[in-house]
């Protein structure tokens, strides 16, 4: 080195090797250990702001017929769950770019409730939505939570998740999605407000209250009461969206009882009749979420409340077949990686859903069913030499599969 030791200087301020921790070398300069901090702050709200700007763009360009356009290349049927969804998810992103002036209305936070029996495509909904928008979206199970202080996950470990779907950057998950599942089963036991304490019910919802409203939460990085010393992160709810979905089981009953007391005292009207029997989760209003046991300050967060259809024969058949992800691509998909060319024989088709609807399985058992069926090919193609280049699986094939199977021993529900 030919300058003096002594005489090396930091190119940026001038600071001596006396003065700092450390000086870097470069080819013909040097920089101290405060100057290379001082360039990362400024890099780091520079890249902030580039990617708060970017969300911007990108959020606006959806328009809600889009976004429903997108939700149906993966979710069959449902269309008002998906309209319900999709404007209420444009307005959320409309009034995040809003800047608000101080005589200007001001849109209020539009949290979404969806009801519907389990496995008729709720998760699958939040989950398609937030990636048509592609923000940092997390799933949390309302069941775990319990009120603050007692054995269970606190509300915060929701806005956990988020962050870690964020890689912790604060500003990106505070425009993120939230779907808390089950929700229905945080329900107070009781329509009156309870004498005991209620901490995985009543409680939970309390305090969920808090962070669906907006507000600043100081959330814990690594979640739970196992790092006592972890320093919290502060995190404002006011732009995140959630998205709430539970099965409310029996709650057809009371909104029967409230169609049907509604008529008392008035004259029968014609049109009455046309009340559909087999799907009253259509006629649902926030008075059946309070008598389901939702208290009325939690409702009132989530004002937008929709449903989703039960699944009939047909629709469990498009399910199998016709979305982008489809369980019969992916089986495909998966045997074209052996270089086989998979095909079912429409039958199959028809004996997977008889299946499901025979068991009462669902969307969910679609799966079971076919995992039965392909199992053994699944096991045996990959170390066998093929001679043939294409599989059909038909009807015989799936019959003695399925027969053979555990979910054969599935009583009939
Ligand atoms: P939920 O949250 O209502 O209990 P999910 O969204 O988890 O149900 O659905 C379970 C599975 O069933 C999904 O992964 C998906 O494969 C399938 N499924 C359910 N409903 C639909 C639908 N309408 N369109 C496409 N797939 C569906």
């Amino acid at each position: 080195m030919s300058k003096n030791q002594k005489d090396i200087k930091c190119s940026f301020c001038g600071a001596g090797k006396q003065d700092s921790l450390m000086l870097i070398a470069g080819l013909d300069a040097h920089i101290c250990d405060k100057c290379v901090a001082q360039a990362n702050d400024i890099l780091a709200e520079e890249l902030t702001l580039k990617k708060g700007k970017n969300l911007n763009t990108t959020l606006t360009l959806l328009k809600p017929q889009e976004i429903k356009n997108h939700l149906d290349l993966y979710v069959i049927g449902q269309d008002d769950a998906k309209k319900v969804l999709a404007v209420a998810v444009y307005n959320h992103y409309k009034r995040l770019n809003q800047k608000v002036t101080k005589d200007e209305v001001e849109i209020e936070k539009s949290n979404i409730m969806m009801v519907g029996e389990t496995g008729t495509g709720k998760t699958l909904l939040a989950k398609t939505i937030a990636k048509v928008l592609n923000v940092p979206f997390c799933i949390c199970d309302a069941t775990v939570l319990t009120e603050a202080g007692y054995v269970g996950e606190d509300v915060e470990s929701i806005l956990t998740r988020l962050l870690q779907a964020a890689d912790y950057d604060v500003t990106t998950a505070e425009r993120g999605i939230v779907y808390i599942d089950e929700v229905d089963k945080v329900a107070r036991k009781s329509d009156n407000p309870s004498i005991t304490r209620d901490v995985s019910g009543e409680g939970v919802q309390q305090a969920l209250l808090k962070i669906l409203e907006g507000t600043i939460v100081n959330v814990p990085p690594q979640g739970g009461r196992k790092h006592p010393d972890q320093k919290m992160i502060p995190v404002n709810t006011n732009n995140i969206l959630f998205i709430c979905g539970g099965a409310f089981d029996g709650i057809e009953k009371k909104i029967a009882n409230r169609l049907r007391t509604q008529t008392v005292g008035y004259k029968f009207k014609a049109d009455d009749n046309d009340v559909d029997l087999k799907n009253l989760y259509k006629y649902i209003t926030p008075l059946d979420l309070k008598s389901f046991g939702m208290i009325p300050e939690l409702i009132g967060r989530v004002p937008v409340i929709t449903h989703l259809n039960p699944l009939d024969r047909e629709t469990l058949l498009n399910i199998l077949t016709e979305p982008r992800n489809s369980l019969i691509k992916q089986y495909q998909k998966l045997f074209e990686y052996e270089d086989i060319k998979l095909d079912f024989e429409k039958d199959v088709y028809e004996f997977i859903v008889d299946k499901a609807m025979e068991y009462k399985l669902g969307a969910r058992g679609l799966r079971s069913i076919c995992e039965a069926i392909m199992i053994d090919a699944m096991f045996e193609i990959p170390s066998q030499k093929q001679d043939s280049k294409q599989l059909v699986i038909d009807m015989e094939y799936a019959r003695e599969k399925f027969d053979k199977s555990d979910l054969k021993k599935l009583k009939v529900a």
